[in-house]
């Protein structure tokens, strides 16, 4: 959806409490909305994206495993495309980082259990201990 200053679009006002139509006054370089002017009591404030369940009728992509727990989980080629530090359980890994398993591939830490780290592979999930 386009927005553009001076347009219009209903959303929840903070001083009437409620759903209004507000104003567009300010766009973010992204073509979002940033700020608002309510056409009930005048007010300007900042314009937050209601959330909304993914409103498509398309099927939502597969997902190669179940388990993936983080928004930031990246398909295989994403993570082809990224340096990857080298798995070694001695090491200590953080979410969201990329490793090089020698059997398994690439993989991204989505979870951190203690000494255990879960890592999404092109193949599934696994559970792999670091900081030993
Ligand atoms: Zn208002």
């Amino acid at each position: 959806m386009k927005y553009s200053v001076g347009g219009e679009v209903d959303t929840l006002c903070g001083r009437c409490k409620i759903e209004r139509t507000h104003r567009i006054v300010a766009l973010d370089p992204d073509g979002s909305i940033a700020q608002v002017i309510c056409a009930t009591c005048d007010s300007r404030h900042k314009y937050k994206a209601p959330k909304l369940p993914k409103a498509t009728s398309s099927k939502p992509r597969v997902t190669r495993s179940e388990k993936v727990k983080t928004s930031a989980a990246l398909s295989l080629d994403e993570m082809m495309a990224m340096p990857a530090r080298p798995y070694a359980m001695s090491h200590l890994f953080q979410i969201g980082e990329i490793i090089e398993h020698v059997k398994f591939g690439r993989g991204q830490v989505i979870q951190i259990q203690g000494d255990k780290i879960e890592v999404h592979f092109g193949e599934g999930v696994k559970l792999l201990v670091h900081g030993r």
